[in-house]
This record gives structure tokens, C-alpha cells and sequence, in this order.
């Protein structure tokens, strides 16, 4: 099930995110967990050219609309989405009256919080539950792996349990609850990508979103992909029909239920070091997944309980 089709369902209308930069920290750069990030981590990679943290957050919702408007991306709806950075990692004090500018905006009708699954507390979660009573709310949780040597290879800080304690968590106050993976990290083949889709569906999730690994410049991950380029699935020749073909095949792995809103990233060239399936558009990418299920007469979850053999 598309996550565009959910949300318009649910509202009404089309919804459109608005990614606003509220300038929080993260824990596994300042030391609280770790120092130096997520080896593939570049903060820059995922902030649009109106989304600077200097920008008060009404403001930035408004360029935000223009900047959709500009675009003919007209929406009904309009979602704050806090995207970059461990967006509640702060006091609850400051976070309420941060999510209070941006959900009680005239013009917005719901929150999306992004954090990790090692920072959200029973304080943070009140505040959540409290504001979903008047508006929508959902936490995004980036889990990126379900594998916990993967978790620590790419010095994640924290394991597998700490995202499936806080989705329970955050499903218990009546909140939707997300995810993101990264396709592709170093050491996971694509038997361990399928597989690991079972540990997916067992979390509960109300939307999830996929990626490709893209290696940003300067980057951990970068060194790491020029002196093992064997540990990455994208290396050696890797197509965009064999990337299709792997998604496929998570998809028919994963529950229907789960709405699926990603399977995607298209960062910024120049900050790319090597462009792992660069170049194509989402919505075209999009497209090309859905002919190929269609050709393969398949559907989202139809091999959910048969496990991977690969
Ligand atoms: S990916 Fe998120 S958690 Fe990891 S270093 Fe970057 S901002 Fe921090």
C-alpha cells in the first residue's frame, strides 16, 4: 500500500510533508552516545535549500509551501515534518513549544518527528500523545538495520531491541509509527535484506520507508567502501534491474498493512561519492517497480509467510 494513498484517505485530500530543520544535535555526534555520527551520515544530504535551522520555524513552513507551490505540487493538507537531525533531543520543555509552532500553525494539520529509537522517553511520548489528540501525529524512527552487526558496524550506537521497544512504545500512546532502512550497508546480501523483512512486519509499523545506500563525500563510509568494496552489494556492477528486482522482492516480503512511503533516496550529486543508481527519479523509479510486480503477477506481502529462501 502507498503511503500517498493512506494519507489521502485519511485526510481527504493530497497531503503534503514539509521538512522544517528545528536545529537539533545528535547524540552520536556529540559524545552523549557516540562521537563522529553514522559512518554514512551527512546531515546536508537530507535538508532541502529552504530548510535552514536559522529560519524561525513559521517562516519555514512558508518558504516550504512556496517552494511546493513553486514546484505545481499543490496539497489539501500540509504535514511539519522535523527531519534532519534527532528531533527529540532536547527537554521536553523546549521540544513542546517547538512542535506547538509548528502543529498549531494555521495551515498545518499534522507533525512528523524524526529521531532515533535511543532518544524518545515516557515525557516525550506524554507530549506526543497529547498533541495527536487534536492533530495528527507520527514519530519516524530510523532504524536503518535489523541486523545488530550491521547496527554496530556503521557505529548506529544503539541495537535492534532499542527499535522494537520504542515502536511498541510509541504504537501504546496511539501514535503512528514509522521507519527507515537503508538497503545496501556493508556486510548485508541480498538473502540477509529479504530475510530481515520478517523482523520489519514483527514491529508493527503504520508506514516504512526503504533506501538505497547512497556513500556520501567525506564520509566514514566512503573509506570504507574504497578499501572493501566487496562488502557492498552496490559495488561490482550492481544495476538499477537488480535494485528493482530486490525491492520487489521486499516488497512481496512485507506486510500489506504497512504503508510503504520510500524505496528511494536522490541526494544531491555533488555530494555523492559514488552514485549507487544516481540519476533516476523517484517517481519514475516508482513506476518501473510497479510493471515490474505487475509482470511477475505480484503484490505487496504475497510472500510474507513463506519465509526467504532465497
Ligand atoms: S544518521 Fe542521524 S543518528 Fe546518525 S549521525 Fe546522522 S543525524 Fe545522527
Amino acid at each position: 500500500m502507498e503511503y500517498g494513498v493512506v494519507m489521502r484517505r485519511r485526510f481527504g485530500g493530497r497531503v503534503q510533508k514539509l521538512a522544517i530543520d528545528a536545529g537539533m544535535t545528535c547524540p552520536n555526534r556529540d559524545g552523549k552516545v557516540g562521537y563522529g555520527g553514522c559512518t554514512f551520515c551527512l546531515n546536508e544530504a537530507f535538508s532541502p535549500s529552504y530548510c535552514r535551522e536559522q529560519i524561525s520555524l513559521t517562516k519555514q513552513l512558508e518558504r516550504a509551501v512556496e517552494f511546493h507551490l513553486a514546484r505545481g505540487r499543490r496539497a489539501d493538507y500540509y504535514i511539519a515534518y522535523l527531519q534532519s537531525g534527532t528531533n527529540t533531543y532536547m527537554d521536553a520543555d523546549r521540544l513542546s513549544s517547538i512542535y506547538d509552532e509548528l502543529i498549531s500553525h494555521p495551515a498545518i494539520s499534522g507533525l512528523i518527528v524524526g529521531t532515533r529509537p535511543d532518544c524518545i522517553s515516557s515525557e516525550i511520548l506524554d507530549l506526543l500523545e497529547e498533541l495527536s489528540h487534536d492533530k495528527y501525529v507520527a514519530v519516524e524512527y530510523g532504524v536503518e538495520s535489523v541486523y545488530d552487526a550491521t547496527l554496530q558496524r556503521v557505529n548506529r550506537g544503539h541495537d535492534f531491541r532499542c527499535a522494537i521497544d520504542a515502536v511498541s512504545q510509541t504504537k501504546a500512546r496511539g501514535v503512528d509509527v514509522g521507519a527507515h532502512f537503508i538497503v545496501g550497508l556493508p556486510g548485508e546480501g541480498r538473502d540477509d535484506i529479504v530475510a530481515g523483512v520478517a523482523k520489519i512486519n514483527a514491529l508493527g509499523l503504520d508506514f516504512v520507508k526503504f533506501h538505497q545506500l547512497q556513500i556520501y563525500r567525506a564520509t566514514a563510509m566512503e573509506r570504507e567502501y574504497t578499501e572493501n568494496p566487496d562488502d557492498f552489494i552496490f559495488a561490482n556492477g550492481f544495476a538499477l534491474e537488480d535494485y528493482i528486482a530486490l525491492v520487489c522482492d521486499i516488497l512481496r516480503h512485507l506486510d500489506p498493512a504497512i504503508a510503504v512511503e520510500r524505496l528511494l533516496s536522490q541526494a544531491p550529486r555533488h555530494l555523492l561519492s559514488s552514485s549507487s543508481l544516481g540519476g533516476i527519479r523517484s517517481d519514475d523509479f516508482r513506476g518501473r517497480v510497479v510493471a515490474a510486480m505487475r509482470a511477475l503477477g505480484a503484490v505487496q506481502g504475497d510472500m510474507m509467510d513463506k519465509g526467504y529462501c532465497g
